[in-house]
Parts: C-alpha cells; sequence; structure tokens
C-alpha cells in the first residue's frame, strides 16, 4: 500500500511501526463542537472512514479522533444561549453536547463506522486513567497538565502570569511539517492583546481563567488548555508515544499540526511517523461560510435532492488531496449515477444465471479496484472500476444473459468503500444481507448506535427487520 506522505512530501510504501503485530494507529482531529457538521466536515470523516476500511483489509486498526469540546468558538456560541448569564459553563455543556450528537447523526447516517476512542478535550485535561488508552502512553502522559509541566522542565515553556506558552525558537526543526521557515512565520505572527509572549511566534498551552469561562485548577492557576495541546496529549495517551498515521485537513497543518509535533517531540515523544491532509471543501468556488448562504449541511444537501449514499459518491469522486467543489447539479449527478447502479442491480437479481465465462476478469478487475484504493487512496480509478463493471453488466443482461456474477462482485467492491445502493428499485437481497451482517457485526461490538441507524435506514429503504431467537428476520414492506 503507498501514502502519501505530508511530512516528506512524497508517496511512500505504506509500512505500519510494528509490522509484526500488523497492527496499526491512527490519530485524526476531530471536530470542534459549536455547531452542526457542514459537508467538510463530513468529507474530512469519510475520507479517513475510506483508508480505515482500506487499513483494516490488511491490518487491525486502532482509531482515534477526538472531541474539541472546549473553545473560544464554543464559549461564543454558548453566551447565545438562553440561560448563559446564570450559568456559562452549564451552557457550553449544553452547546458541546447538542452539536456533538448532531455529528454522530450525521456520521450514522453516512454509515461511517465510529472510531475505537472518541477522547473528548474537556476529560483530559486533568491526569487521569483510562484502561483503554496505551500503557506505555500512559506511563509519560495522562493528561494536557503533565505534558505542558514536561515542557516547562525542559525549558521550552515558560509561564507569563497565569498563562504557558511554548518557546517555538527552541524547537529547532519548527516548520517542517508546514515546509515553512522561521522568518516566514515571524512576518505573519502577532502578540494580541492581553498576551504576555515573549515572541510573537510562542504560541498557549494553558491560558488564565477569564470569569465565568469553563476553567481547571493546574500549577499555573485557574485556566484552561490552549487548543494544540489536546491532541499532543490524547495521541501519546491512547496511541502512546510514537504511532503511524496522523491525519486531518489541509487547513490544520499550520498552525496546528505544527505545534503538536513541536509539544510532542521537544517532551521526547517521536510522535506522529506519517502525516495525511486532505482537500478541503468549496461550495460553487467559494469557502463555505453562514454569511455567503453556502454552509451545507447534510440535511441541506439532501434537500437539493441528493442523498446520503449521493453525498459520499461525490466525495469518492475527487481524490481526497484534491480540492473538492460541491454543486446541487454535481450532487444530481452523484444521485444519477446511484440509481443507475440500482436499477442494474435490480434487473440483475431478475435475470437468472451469474453470467458467462467471467471469473478472471472479474477477479483482474476487483484486484484492479483494490489497487487503486490500495494506491494513496485513488477513489476515482476506484470507482470508475465500479462503473465498468456496470456496463459490461448491463451488455450481458441486454444480450440475455444473467450478471449476478458481477452484481455481487461490484456490491463487495461497494462495501469496502461504505457505499450502498439504496434507491430507486428497492435494495438487492445482497446489499440487505450486507447491511444486516454489518448491523449484527455493529452490535457485536457494542456500537448500537450504527446498528440502530442501518435498521432505520433498512426500514426507509422499505425493509423491515425482525429479531429471532435464531437470528434476524428481514421483509420488504
Ligand atoms: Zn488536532
Amino acid at each position: 500500500m503507498r501514502l502519501y506522505n505530508s511530512l516528506t512530501r512524497k508517496l511512500e510504501d505504506f509500512e505500519p511501526l510494528d509490522p509484526q503485530k500488523r497492527a496499526v494507529s491512527l490519530y485524526v482531529c476531530g471536530p470542534t463542537v459549536y455547531d452542526v457538521p457542514h459537508l467538510g466536515h463530513l468529507r474530512s470523516a469519510y475520507v479517513f472512514d475510506v483508508l480505515r476500511r482500506v487499513l483494516a483489509r490488511r491490518y487491525e486498526v486502532k482509531f482515534v479522533r477526538n472531541v474539541t469540546d472546549v473553545d473560544d468558538k464554543i464559549i461564543e456560541r454558548a453566551r447565545k444561549e438562553p440561560d448563559a448569564s446564570q450559568d456559562l459553563n452549564a451552557a457550553c455543556r449544553a452547546v458541546s453536547e447538542r452539536y456533538l450528537k448532531a455529528y454522530h447523526e450525521a456520521l450514522a447516517a453516512l454509515g461511517i463506522q465510529a472510531p475505537t476512542h472518541e477522547p473528548k478535550a474537556t476529560e483530559h485535561v486533568l491526569p487521569s486513567t483510562d484502561p483503554a488508552g496505551s500503557k506505555e502512553g500512559q506511563a509519560k502522559v495522562q493528561g494536557m497538565t503533565d505534558l505542558i509541566t514536561q515542557l516547562l522542565i525542559k525549558n521550552v515553556a515558560y509561564q507569563a502570569g497565569n498563562d504557558v506558552y511554548f518557546s517555538v525558537r527552541k524547537f529547532e526543526t519548527y516548520g517542517k511539517l508546514s515546509n515553512r521557515t522561521l522568518d516566514e512565520l515571524q512576518s505573519g505572527a502577532r502578540v494580541e492583546p492581553g498576551e504576555q509572549k515573549q515572541d510573537p511566534l510562542d504560541f498557549a498551552l494553558w491560558k488564565a481563567a477569564k470569569p465565568g469561562e469553563p476553567s481547571w485548577k493546574s500549577p499555573w492557576g485557574d485556566g484552561r488548555p490552549g487548543w494544540h495541546i489536546e491532541c499532543s496529549a490524547m495521541s501519546v495517551k491512547y496511541l502512546g508515544p510514537v504511532f503511524d498515521i496522523h491525519g486531518g485537513g489541509l487547513d490544520l497543518i499550520f498552525p496546528h499540526h505544527e505545534n503538536e509535533v513541536a509539544q510532542a517531540q521537544a517532551a521526547g515523544f517521536p510522535f506522529a511517523r506519517r502525516w495525511i491532509h486532505h482537500g478541503l471543501l468549496t461550495v460553487n468556488g467559494e469557502k463555505m461560510s453562514k454569511s455567503l448562504g453556502n454552509y451545507i449541511t447534510l440535511e441541506r444537501a439532501i434537500a437539493d435532492g441528493g442523498s446520503a449514499e449521493a453525498v459520499k459518491l461525490f466525495f469518492l469522486k475527487t481524490h481526497y488531496r484534491s480540492p473538492a467543489d460541491y454543486s446541487a447539479t454535481k450532487l444530481a449527478e452523484a444521485k444519477k449515477n446511484l440509481d443507475d447502479f440500482s436499477r442494474f442491480l435490480q434487473h440483475s437479481g431478475q435475470v437468472a444465471g451469474a453470467g458467462e465465462a467471467l471469473p478472471a476478469a472479474i477477479a483482474a478487475k476487483k484486484q484492479s479496484f483494490f489497487d487503486a484504493l490500495e494506491d494513496d487512496l485513488n477513489t476515482p480509478k476506484a470507482l470508475s472500476c465500479l462503473f465498468d463493471w456496470m456496463n459490461a453488466g448491463q451488455q450481458l443482461l441486454d444480450s440475455g444473459s444473467g450478471a449476478k456474477a458481477i452484481a455481487d462482485a461490484l456490491l463487495e467492491c461497494a462495501a469496502a468503500i461504505g457505499l450502498s445502493f439504496g434507491g430507486a428499485g428497492g435494495l438487492p437481497d445482497a446489499e440487505i444481507q450486507r447491511k444486516i451482517d454489518d448491523r449484527n457485526a455493529s452490535r457485536q461490538s457494542k456500537d448500537f448506535k450504527r446498528a440502530d441507524a442501518i435498521r432505520k435506514e433498512l426500514e426507509q429503504s422499505g425493509i423491515l427487520l425482525t429479531d429471532t431467537p435464531n437470528g434476524v428476520r428481514w421483509q420488504r414492506k
């Protein structure tokens, strides 16, 4: 498998940290929960879901995606809550809980698998142990204040008033990930009013509490962590001092990821071995924003005539490292493609026969599908295999022959990237069975939220499930 590494700016063969164990550790920066997610957030979640699924064919994947539930934007949003003036803390909690729920619901609607761990920033400010964490990681870092203390001891951080800052000039390789020199960074650096930085390049590890805002007791006084420290601390805590892959959007390379590297490595942890960044999403060529009225949520995309699966197909059509541009026309096109797939699958289910002498051709095609995915997640190329298949299968059907073998292979490949073909002519039997298997697996791993989402999704496609002592039975409405 080859993956592009943003750190070396090269395509590299992927070798996990511990090839013997066949395990891969992956950390992805998750949402800051102050609003409903837009399609940019969902693209990010789906890119890493596909990566995880592709890796999972070869390795056991430990996937950590954090939740930033304390942040200026959350506090700002919480001030608009009706009872914010009485208890801003409770308002912050209400806001972050509400929008984390909205994030989970959107991901469940897209069939995106839950991470192995989803640590919340607010639960990792102070040291605590977690049986699910990495033993080696927790021996070094249990909470964000542990890491800040280590940076102070190593003299790469300093206290100024009740704030703590990281001394960027004391970390020699600063700028390596984002490929910038200190001189370039210097010109963009600023000292905000109230900050007591020694150097405009420095960034906050700990910020003194402001009246009414969420805060924690620390050796430096009451306050809250800077944003960057949570990911360094939580990745080490759950994955250990060194792990395979760190991912996020291109907009996070600087300063967020650059600062994550600085904090972790200055404390003595090798940290992420490779970095994966995905391109950003625009809407009709413009950056998404509420003020422009182009803040596209999943709900809005569905109202535009799309569906959860059409949104995913739209994402797959662009390579993850490239920018993607959303438009209602492109979504409608993806929806039409899905309907074509559905019709073909429906049709293939009605004609007897697996199809003529195709096993070798099917195996070769399957190989090229997975080869494309393993070549830096080339989803546009992988998708073209599915389209070729459908066209070849349709020709067989038109000539009166069966095409079940092609249909099954198509479904198997689509399932490997979390894509399913509901809609138009109803779900084909094999697809229903696949979803039921997926639901059973979710229930076994106690991911009841996902199991429930699958049941609901099937129900919306007109399939009713009945759980019996002998397993699940299904029928069409
Ligand atoms: Zn992060």
